[in-house]
């Protein structure tokens, strides 16, 4: 069943609030439903009680709800509730991994495996562990179109690899990479997988089981969640193995004043206060997105770019994008305009009310293959329109027309 867009956008009182606003930005940050809202705010006004330390029926409702929402982000991706790690963001979910896993298995001559495409919170960390245990950096080179050059795979993945960390949907080509099948040959070779599922989370229907992956990482903030929250997936053999990233309250067993034992996860990889207000509103948002459809979502991203790209492809030569066509391709359009600069035509863009984003979009490497400091990225989501691609065309007919003599 297609998605039923007019409903959908009366659910998110900003958009509601400014008609005349088409923001397309949502893989920077999605807007929030009515529903996650009013989550939050309810658990402050009514249930609001730090967890898992009170013998008070607030605490141990608010308890309840925290873990309830664990329960839904663990349905939302087809996993356990004991393998969900709740965190800040996607950034902090692979510094984890980076820290936990990395800095207790990398050794000197090992190799991290990485792609071209990588945003840079799949690449810093896995630079800071690397400097710290003498392992090596490689990445999966790229197509011309802007996908994973899956025949240099083979002869990359070496017995000195240990981890292969993969970003699943590009946040600038939109490209979807064949992460099962990368996870299958890394695992035969040895590897541990992680997935950076920042852009897919939000927009496709996902099982983690299916991908085959060691871990999975996602914010909250890009699929109608609260900013404060997201989510670190393990695979519980894995957790069960991994030492604790930080240390402090609530990841304990026991505490002496010189050692300290640990607590079972996921447990293990929360220290301290967590988000819980955040954590609960992000389960609201996985039920809604959950009642929406993933499948219905992802149809609607697909039509969205395909509509777009066909448009810029026929009436804006001078408009370049960039990432493959096809059926593995998001809603994501990064592009130049002529020789402008992605700022101009952003903040041009945005005289007519359409919000873009320009820059590298925390992909420098990336940009630097394509031979660009930045590009202006068009994104969609749920709620977006064909009206406002429509408008986002018309916009950026409007800003060829006024930069006319310097492209
Ligand atoms: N990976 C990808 C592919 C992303 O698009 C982003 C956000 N732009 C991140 C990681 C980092 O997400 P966050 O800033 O929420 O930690």
């Amino acid at each position: 069943m297609p998605l039923t867009l007019e409903s959908v956008r009366q659910d998110f009182p900003l958009i509601v609030g400014k008609p005349d606003l088409v923001y397309l930005d949502s893989t920077a940050s999605s807007q929030k439903p009515q529903a996650v809202i009013e989550a939050l705010e309810r658990f402050y006004r009514e249930s609001y009680a730090n967890v898992h330390r009170g013998a008070y029926s607030l605490s141990l409702a608010a308890t309840d709800a925290y873990e309830q929402a664990r329960h839904t982000l663990a349905r939302f991706i087809g996993a356990q509730p004991e393998e969900v790690i709740f965190v800040r963001n996607t950034t902090e979910a692979l510094n984890l991994v980076a820290y936990a896993w990395g800095l207790h298995n990398l050794r000197e001559g090992d190799e991290i495996l990485l792609s071209e495409m990588e945003h840079h919170a799949n690449l810093v960390p896995w630079h800071l562990v690397a400097q710290r245990t003498g392992a090596r950096i490689k990445a999966i080179p790229l197509t011309p179109e802007g996908r994973l050059e899956l025949c240099a795979l083979d002869e990359l993945l070496t017995e000195r690899v240990k981890v292969v960390s993969l970003v699943h949907m590009s946040n600038v080509l939109g490209t979807v990479n064949p992460v099962a099948e990368v996870a299958r040959r890394a695992k035969a070779a040895g590897a541990l997988v992680v997935v950076d599922g920042a852009q897919s989370a939000p927009h496709m229907p996902i099982d983690v089981k299916a991908l085959g992956a060691d871990f999975f990482a996602f914010s909250g903030h890009k699929m109608c969640g609260p900013t404060g929250a997201g989510v670190l997936w393990g695979r519980a053999e894995v957790l069960q193995e991994l030492p604790p990233f930080l240390g402090g309250g609530e990841m304990i067993l026991e505490v002496h004043v010189d050692r300290s034992s640990y607590a079972r996860p996921p447990q293990r990889f929360e220290a301290g206060t967590p988000p819980i207000a955040e954590a609960i509103a992000l389960g609201a948002a996985a039920e809604y997105l959950m009642g929406v459809g993933m499948e219905q979502i992802w149809q609607h991203d697909r039509a969205l770019v395909e509509y777009c790209l066909k448009r810029l492809d026929e009436e804006l030569p001078e408009v370049r994008t960039f990432g493959p066509r096809g059926k593995d391709r998001g809603g994501v359009v990064a592009f130049s305009l002529g020789s402008l600069h992605a700022h101009d035509v952003a903040c041009a863009l945005d005289q007519y009310g359409i919000a873009v984003r320009a820059g590298h979009h925390c992909a420098q490497p990336l940009h630097r293959k394509l031979g660009l400091a930045s590009t202006a990225r068009a994104s969609f989501y749920l709620y977006t329109t064909f009206e406002e691609v429509d408008r986002f065309i018309e916009g950026l007919k409007q800003v060829r027309e006024f930069f006319k003599d310097w492209l």
